[in-house]
């Protein structure tokens, strides 16, 4: 395989970045444009600078990967194998996995600056120089609880107890659609066909609290269904699997919701392309005018304050 280098980031819409450009517009040009190209080796310091500095994670991200990766491994193995893993299993994979992302930030340092998609680096380890202990606990707390709850959750439940009813589709890392011209990122935990109910399931995992947001993200998965495999919205079921709580919520969309989400995407796009100086190339304005968030709490939590709080 071989990777073309761009001298500037291909456009995308995700709504990560949506986020992004929400909190914090500076953010969002250090993110998106600034740390473009910052793994290769022969790049300016200050790219490979921001570039790190969008690698650094915290507790509650760390644990929602690790929680999300052991789910998509818990479905494969059952569906490979026919094996269910036990929620001892999990939890002694999702403890490695938190110790190991802590023994990175402790004691790999300069790896973690040489290659920082292979190793990971704790916000509070590179900032404050340790964890906050009380928070380190809490999460390690949590972890029987989410595969206690992953375990007997409906979506897999129905996995383990009825496979034969069920059409999975591939895992497809990057799936994407475009919508006037642009790409659109589609990040799906889990999709199959239920057979039985005649229904497009959509399932995602949640680590956190419910939020407004939960419902028209997946209004952007069920267009992509629409769209790929050419089926009405009410043959689409929508479901969030809160692990921490054990709540369960399934949606049925409507035409509405569907229009809502296209025209808030649109309307974002629409915003994005202000630092844009040229539509084509993705290349963007001076990091200049990407303004600086007026709500300057957000910059204490921010990955990039170590550059942008020293520039003028
Ligand atoms: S430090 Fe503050 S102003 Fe700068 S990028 Fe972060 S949130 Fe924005």
């Amino acid at each position: 395989m071989t990777f073309e280098v761009r001298e500037f980031p291909e456009f995308s819409w995700s709504f990560s970045r949506h986020k992004t450009m929400l909190t914090c517009a500076r953010k969002y040009g250090y993110e998106y444009y600034m740390g473009h190209n910052g793994w290769l080796y022969d790049v300016e310091e200050s790219v490979k600078h921001a570039y790190r500095l969008k690698k650094l994670t915290n507790l509650p991200m760390a644990f929602g990967q690790i929680v999300h990766e052991l789910a998509e491994r818990a479905v494969k193995l059952f569906l490979k194998h026919g094996h269910v893993m036990t929620q001892v299993d999990l939890i002694e994979e999702g403890r490695a996995m938190l110790n190991r992302a802590y023994i990175d930030s402790r004691d790999r340092k300069q790896l973690w600056m040489q290659k920082p998609a292979r190793y990971k680096m704790l916000y509070d380890m590179y900032y404050e120089g340790e964890l906050n202990r009380m928070e380190a606990e809490e999460y390690r707390g949590r972890l029987p609880i989410v595969f206690a709850n992953l375990l007997a959750s409906r979506s897999f439940q129905d996995i383990t107890k009825r496979p034969q009813t069920m059409q999975f589709q591939q895992a497809e890392e990057f799936r994407f659609m475009t919508i006037d011209g642009v790409k659109i990122f589609v990040v799906m935990d889990l999709l199959y066909r239920d057979i039985e109910a005649d229904k497009w399931v959509i399932v995602d995992w949640k680590t956190g609290k419910e939020t407004e947001d939960d419902r028209s993200q997946l209004a952007l998965y069920a267009y992509y269904i629409m769209q790929k495999y050419n089926a009405g919205i009410d043959e689409i079921e929508i479901r969030n699997e809160y692990v921490l709580t054990g709540v369960h919520r399934v949606y049925q969309l409507t035409e509405t919701d569907i229009e809502r989400m296209l025209s808030k995407m649109k309307q974002s796009v629409h915003i994005m392309r202000r630092y844009q100086l040229d539509m084509i190339s993705n290349e963007p304005v001076d990091l200049d005018e990407f303004p600086r968030t007026k709500y300057e709490q957000r910059c204490e939590k921010c990955n990039h304050k170590e550059i942008c709080l020293a520039q003028p």
